[in-house]
Protein backbone atom coordinates (compact mmCIF):
# COMPACT_ATOMS: atom_id res chain seq x y z
CA UNK A 1 0.00 0.00 0.00
CA UNK A 2 1.20 3.58 -0.58
CA UNK A 3 0.33 7.53 0.20
CA UNK A 4 1.75 10.06 1.57
CA UNK A 5 5.08 11.00 -0.52
CA UNK A 6 5.29 8.88 -3.41
CA UNK A 7 8.90 9.16 -4.18
CA UNK A 8 10.67 7.38 -7.45
CA UNK A 9 11.12 4.00 -4.94
CA UNK A 10 7.57 4.09 -4.07
CA UNK A 11 6.51 4.03 -7.76
CA UNK A 12 9.04 1.40 -8.49
CA UNK A 13 7.37 -1.00 -5.87
CA UNK A 14 3.95 0.26 -6.65
CA UNK A 15 4.62 -0.78 -10.64
CA UNK A 16 5.97 -3.85 -9.72
CA UNK A 17 3.15 -5.20 -7.55
CA UNK A 18 0.35 -3.28 -10.23
CA UNK A 19 2.34 -5.37 -13.19
CA UNK A 20 2.04 -8.79 -11.00
CA UNK A 21 -1.43 -8.16 -10.35
CA UNK A 22 -2.68 -6.54 -13.85
CA UNK A 23 -0.19 -7.14 -16.62
CA UNK A 24 -1.14 -9.70 -19.86
CA UNK A 25 -4.67 -9.26 -18.34
CA UNK A 26 -8.31 -7.90 -20.21
CA UNK A 27 -9.10 -5.11 -17.60
CA UNK A 28 -12.44 -3.81 -16.58
CA UNK A 29 -12.44 -0.44 -15.73
CA UNK A 30 -14.92 1.26 -13.09
CA UNK A 31 -14.66 4.83 -12.18
CA UNK A 32 -17.21 5.28 -9.12
CA UNK A 33 -15.90 9.00 -8.41
CA UNK A 34 -16.65 11.51 -11.21
CA UNK A 35 -12.84 12.53 -10.91
CA UNK A 36 -12.28 9.69 -13.09
CA UNK A 37 -15.01 9.76 -15.19
CA UNK A 38 -13.64 13.12 -16.37
CA UNK A 39 -10.25 11.39 -17.48
CA UNK A 40 -12.52 9.29 -20.19
CA UNK A 41 -10.74 5.98 -18.42
CA UNK A 42 -13.67 4.41 -19.26
CA UNK A 43 -12.56 4.63 -23.06
CA UNK A 44 -9.63 1.56 -21.79
CA UNK A 45 -12.80 -1.12 -20.94
CA UNK A 46 -11.82 -4.59 -22.32
CA UNK A 47 -8.33 -3.41 -23.11
CA UNK A 48 -5.24 -5.65 -22.72
CA UNK A 49 -2.75 -4.27 -20.07
CA UNK A 50 0.06 -5.27 -21.83
CA UNK A 51 2.77 -3.60 -19.58
CA UNK A 52 3.49 -0.45 -16.99
CA UNK A 53 6.35 1.72 -16.88
CA UNK A 54 7.78 4.10 -14.23
CA UNK A 55 9.19 7.42 -14.86
CA UNK A 56 10.20 9.65 -12.07
CA UNK A 57 6.99 9.60 -9.76
CA UNK A 58 4.84 8.88 -13.43
CA UNK A 59 3.14 5.77 -13.93
CA UNK A 60 2.50 5.00 -17.58
CA UNK A 61 0.00 1.94 -18.40
CA UNK A 62 0.44 0.63 -21.48
CA UNK A 63 -3.26 -0.20 -23.12
CA UNK A 64 -1.44 -0.60 -26.87
CA UNK A 65 -2.20 2.70 -28.62
CA UNK A 66 -3.57 4.42 -25.90
CA UNK A 67 -1.98 4.96 -22.28
CA UNK A 68 -3.14 5.77 -18.67
CA UNK A 69 -1.09 7.92 -17.25
CA UNK A 70 -1.02 8.37 -13.55
CA UNK A 71 1.25 10.84 -10.61
CA UNK A 72 0.15 10.58 -7.09
CA UNK A 73 1.59 14.05 -6.00
CA UNK A 74 1.56 14.08 -1.99
CA UNK A 75 -2.22 12.91 -1.60
CA UNK A 76 -2.75 9.83 -4.06
CA UNK A 77 -2.40 6.40 -3.75
CA UNK A 78 -2.29 2.70 -5.98
CA UNK A 79 -3.95 0.28 -3.66
CA UNK A 80 -4.27 -3.64 -4.63
CA UNK A 81 -6.91 -5.60 -3.53
CA UNK A 82 -7.67 -9.42 -3.91
CA UNK A 83 -11.35 -9.27 -5.79
CA UNK A 84 -13.88 -8.83 -3.07
CA UNK A 85 -11.68 -8.00 -0.27
CA UNK A 86 -12.39 -4.78 2.02
CA UNK A 87 -11.07 -1.50 0.87
CA UNK A 88 -9.01 0.70 3.43
CA UNK A 89 -10.70 3.90 2.07
CA UNK A 90 -14.28 4.55 0.49
CA UNK A 91 -15.12 3.83 -2.85
CA UNK A 92 -16.48 6.59 -3.67
CA UNK A 93 -12.94 8.23 -3.61
CA UNK A 94 -11.75 5.72 -5.74
CA UNK A 95 -10.80 8.00 -9.01
CA UNK A 96 -10.29 4.37 -11.11
CA UNK A 97 -10.11 0.73 -10.94
CA UNK A 98 -8.57 -2.05 -12.95
CA UNK A 99 -9.91 -4.96 -12.72
CA UNK A 100 -7.70 -7.84 -13.61
CA UNK A 101 -8.48 -11.98 -13.17
CA UNK A 102 -8.45 -11.83 -9.51
CA UNK A 103 -7.33 -8.52 -8.20
CA UNK A 104 -8.48 -4.96 -8.11
CA UNK A 105 -5.68 -1.92 -8.49
CA UNK A 106 -7.26 1.31 -7.33
CA UNK A 107 -6.46 4.95 -7.58
CA UNK A 108 -7.34 7.20 -5.08
CA UNK A 109 -6.58 10.98 -5.78
CA UNK A 110 -3.50 12.41 -6.82
CA UNK A 111 -3.03 15.30 -9.27
CA UNK A 112 -3.14 13.49 -12.51
CA UNK A 113 -4.94 10.73 -14.31
CA UNK A 114 -5.55 10.59 -17.81
CA UNK A 115 -5.61 9.08 -20.96
CA UNK A 116 -3.64 9.58 -23.74
CA UNK A 117 -2.46 8.22 -27.05
CA UNK A 118 0.83 6.34 -27.24
CA UNK A 119 1.91 8.38 -30.31
CA UNK A 120 1.83 11.68 -27.56
CA UNK A 121 3.63 9.94 -24.58
CA UNK A 122 7.53 11.34 -26.28
CA UNK A 123 5.97 14.66 -26.95
CA UNK A 124 3.51 15.57 -24.20
CA UNK A 125 4.74 18.99 -22.33
CA UNK A 126 4.52 16.92 -18.61
CA UNK A 127 6.69 13.72 -19.66
CA UNK A 128 8.86 15.18 -22.85
CA UNK A 129 10.26 17.79 -19.69
CA UNK A 130 11.03 15.12 -17.19
CA UNK A 131 15.09 14.40 -16.73
CA UNK A 132 16.39 11.06 -16.64
CA UNK A 133 14.84 8.95 -14.02
CA UNK A 134 17.14 8.24 -11.31
CA UNK A 135 16.16 4.69 -11.00
CA UNK A 136 16.68 3.36 -14.56
CA UNK A 137 18.83 0.61 -14.93
CA UNK A 138 20.96 2.09 -17.48
CA UNK A 139 21.10 5.73 -15.87
CA UNK A 140 24.13 8.00 -17.14
CA UNK A 141 24.95 9.68 -13.96
CA UNK A 142 28.11 11.90 -16.15
CA UNK A 143 24.54 12.99 -17.97
CA UNK A 144 22.58 13.91 -15.31
CA UNK A 145 25.57 15.76 -13.48
CA UNK A 146 25.54 17.93 -17.08
CA UNK A 147 22.05 18.68 -16.98
CA UNK A 148 22.90 20.40 -12.92
CA UNK A 149 25.30 22.10 -14.46
CA UNK A 150 23.68 23.93 -17.19
CA UNK A 151 20.81 24.52 -14.61
CA UNK A 152 20.93 28.01 -12.50
CA UNK A 153 24.00 27.74 -10.67
CA UNK A 154 22.57 29.97 -8.13
CA UNK A 155 20.20 27.70 -6.88
CA UNK A 156 20.86 25.54 -3.49
CA UNK A 157 21.46 22.01 -3.93
CA UNK A 158 18.57 20.54 -2.14
CA UNK A 159 16.00 22.63 -4.28
CA UNK A 160 17.32 21.24 -7.63
CA UNK A 161 17.29 17.72 -6.20
CA UNK A 162 13.82 18.56 -6.80
CA UNK A 163 13.51 19.53 -9.95
CA UNK A 164 12.50 16.59 -12.13
CA UNK A 165 13.33 18.38 -15.75
CA UNK A 166 17.06 18.05 -14.30
CA UNK A 167 16.58 14.29 -12.62
CA UNK A 168 13.19 12.36 -12.11
CA UNK A 169 11.61 10.57 -8.69
CA UNK A 170 14.08 12.22 -6.09
CA UNK A 171 11.23 13.88 -3.87
CA UNK A 172 11.53 15.20 -0.19
CA UNK A 173 12.68 12.91 1.60
CA UNK A 174 15.57 11.21 -0.36
CA UNK A 175 16.73 15.09 -1.29
CA UNK A 176 17.38 14.85 2.44
CA UNK A 177 18.56 11.68 3.42
CA UNK A 178 21.18 11.54 -0.02
CA UNK A 179 22.80 15.24 0.84
CA UNK A 180 23.26 13.83 4.81
CA UNK A 181 24.39 10.30 2.96
CA UNK A 182 27.44 12.08 0.68
CA UNK A 183 27.83 14.67 3.91
CA UNK A 184 27.08 17.42 1.98
CA UNK A 185 25.09 20.68 2.80
CA UNK A 186 21.96 21.16 1.11
CA UNK A 187 21.94 25.11 1.29
CA UNK A 188 25.13 25.32 -0.66
CA UNK A 189 24.65 26.75 -4.22
CA UNK A 190 25.42 24.57 -7.01
CA UNK A 191 28.02 26.96 -8.23
CA UNK A 192 30.05 25.49 -4.39
CA UNK A 193 29.65 22.35 -5.25
CA UNK A 194 31.88 19.60 -7.29
CA UNK A 195 30.92 17.60 -10.07
CA UNK A 196 32.53 14.70 -8.01
CA UNK A 197 29.91 16.11 -4.59
CA UNK A 198 27.14 16.21 -7.20
CA UNK A 199 28.05 12.59 -8.35
CA UNK A 200 28.33 11.31 -4.91
CA UNK A 201 24.70 13.04 -3.98
CA UNK A 202 23.14 11.19 -6.79
CA UNK A 203 24.66 8.07 -6.72
CA UNK A 204 23.28 8.07 -2.59
CA UNK A 205 19.60 9.07 -3.80
CA UNK A 206 20.21 6.65 -6.44
CA UNK A 207 21.65 3.57 -3.67
CA UNK A 208 18.82 4.55 -1.36
CA UNK A 209 16.06 4.68 -3.08
CA UNK A 210 16.89 1.43 -4.72
CA UNK A 211 17.47 -0.09 -1.09
CA UNK A 212 14.11 1.27 0.06
CA UNK A 213 12.49 -0.81 -2.90
CA UNK A 214 13.67 -3.89 -1.56
CA UNK A 215 12.60 -3.13 1.85
CA UNK A 216 9.47 -2.40 1.07
CA UNK A 217 8.59 0.39 3.46
CA UNK A 218 10.48 -0.57 6.07
CA UNK A 219 13.32 1.42 5.29
CA UNK A 220 14.76 3.63 8.22
CA UNK A 221 15.69 7.48 7.91
CA UNK A 222 18.81 8.70 8.72
CA UNK A 223 17.59 12.71 8.95
CA UNK A 224 14.57 12.81 7.25
CA UNK A 225 11.73 13.56 10.18
CA UNK A 226 14.74 13.00 12.67
CA UNK A 227 14.54 14.19 15.94
CA UNK A 228 17.55 13.92 18.70
CA UNK A 229 20.85 14.45 17.64
CA UNK A 230 22.61 13.23 14.22
CA UNK A 231 23.10 9.49 14.51
CA UNK A 232 26.46 9.89 13.16
CA UNK A 233 28.31 12.79 15.19
CA UNK A 234 25.80 13.97 17.74
CA UNK A 235 25.52 17.32 15.91
CA UNK A 236 22.52 18.91 15.78
CA UNK A 237 19.65 17.61 13.17
CA UNK A 238 17.85 20.89 11.67
CA UNK A 239 14.99 21.45 9.44
CA UNK A 240 13.84 24.55 7.33
CA UNK A 241 11.69 25.02 4.38
CA UNK A 242 14.05 25.43 0.83
CA UNK A 243 13.51 26.39 -2.77
CA UNK A 244 10.06 28.11 -3.80
CA UNK A 245 7.51 25.76 -2.69
CA UNK A 246 9.31 25.98 0.58
CA UNK A 247 9.80 22.15 0.75
CA UNK A 248 11.47 20.80 3.86
CA UNK A 249 15.18 19.82 4.32
CA UNK A 250 16.41 18.16 6.93
CA UNK A 251 20.10 17.99 7.52
CA UNK A 252 22.73 17.50 10.17
CA UNK A 253 24.35 21.45 10.98
CA UNK A 254 27.95 19.26 11.83
CA UNK A 255 28.64 16.65 9.57
CA UNK A 256 27.12 18.40 6.48
CA UNK A 257 29.36 20.88 5.08
ZN1 LIG B 1 26.06 14.77 11.91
Amino acid sequence: MMGGMAEGDTILRAKHRLADALVGQSIAVATPNPRGRAAGVERLDGRTLEGIDAHGKHLLFDFGDLVLHSHLGMSGGWHVYPRAARWRRPRSSAWVVLGGERQDAVQFGGPTLRVLPASRVAIDPQLARLGPDILAPDLDLDAVVASFRAADQSRTLGDALLDQRLTAGIGNIFKSEACFGARVDPWRPLSQVTDEELRTVLDQARAQMLNAVKAGGRHRFAVYKHRGPCGRCRGPVRHRGQGDANRTTWWCERCQV
